[in-house]
């Protein structure tokens, strides 16, 4: 048996384009990109527009089934410990808990919660509602109630833990993510970093903008390149 790995996956919007989900590069919404409207500033200037921009991906997510990347993922973390493998996505659906992946760690939160935007104390909770024009829900303490998700200019979650992973990790593999959002695209170079570097994979539809970090770049749809991927590392991990 070779040494027990301890990977860190980070999965960004391309491993949930094949269940029908959208990714945020090179598309828009009702002409205006994803960034004037998954922001703190769009949220003060019209929360009406974002609530509708919610509204609509929740029901686009609600119908989405996980795909084969999903799967090979949940069934990869199945024989391991638990302490061997952690799952960080960008994503805010939840196709990774559909397919069985246990403890993901969503350091954009979540598209099914929602929570008091002026943090009164409320504890975010499970929201699959949509609201339309006229309709915007508002919490006990008379504030709005907004989709307990990171938009640009607000703080990550779970950064703390996030980093202790990456301290840890001895195999980085990150699938479907540009490698151009802050902080997850820093997550490779921090690494390389490292004293005892990990080995770096990649897997994608495209070469990532931070390519030059990874040992290993794997392009086609995450349904083929994930599970390839997961079945090497479970080759040289019984060697
Ligand atoms: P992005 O949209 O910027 O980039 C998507 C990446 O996925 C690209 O590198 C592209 O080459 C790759 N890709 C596209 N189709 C693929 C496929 N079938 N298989 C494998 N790879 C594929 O997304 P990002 O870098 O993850 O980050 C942007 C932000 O978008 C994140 O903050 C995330 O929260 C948000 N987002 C989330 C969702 C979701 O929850 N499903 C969807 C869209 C955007
Ligand atoms: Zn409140």
């Amino acid at each position: 048996m070779g040494s027990p790995i301890r990977i860190f996956v980070l999965t960004g919007a391309g491993i949930s384009a094949e269940s029908g989900i959208p990714v945020f590069q090179g598309t828009s919404w009702r002409g205006r990109s994803h960034d004037e409207l998954a922001s703190i500033d769009a949220w003060h200037a019209n929360p009406r527009l974002v609530w509708e921009y919610y509204s609509e991906r929740r029901r686009r997510a609600h119908d989405a089934r996980p795909n084969p990347a999903h799967v090979a993922l949940a069934e990869f973390q199945r024989p391991s410990t638990y302490s061997g493998f952690f799952l960080c996505t960008q994503n805010v659906d939840d196709l990774h808990e559909a397919a069985g992946t246990r403890d993901v760690v969503h350091i954009h939160g979540k598209l099914f919660e929602s929570r008091c935007a002026a943090d009164c104390g409320r504890p975010a909770f499970t929201d699959r509602g949509t609201y339309k024009e006229g309709d915007l829900p508002r919490c006990y303490c008379g504030a709005l109630i907004r989709p307990n998700v990171c938009w640009f200019g607000e703080q990550p979650y779970q950064l703390d833990r996030i980093h202790d992973e990456l301290d840890r990790c001895s195999l980085f593999f990150a699938i479907g993510t540009s490698g151009s959002v802050q902080p997850v695209s820093g997550f490779v170079a921090f690494l390389k970093g490292r004293n005892d570097p990990p080995r770096a994979i990649y897997a994608g539809l495209g070469e990532p903008a931070n390519a030059a970090y990874f040992d290993e770049v794997h392009l086609g749809p995450a349904s083929v390149t994930v599970g390839k991927v997961l079945a090497s590392i479970a080759h040289s991990r019984a060697r």
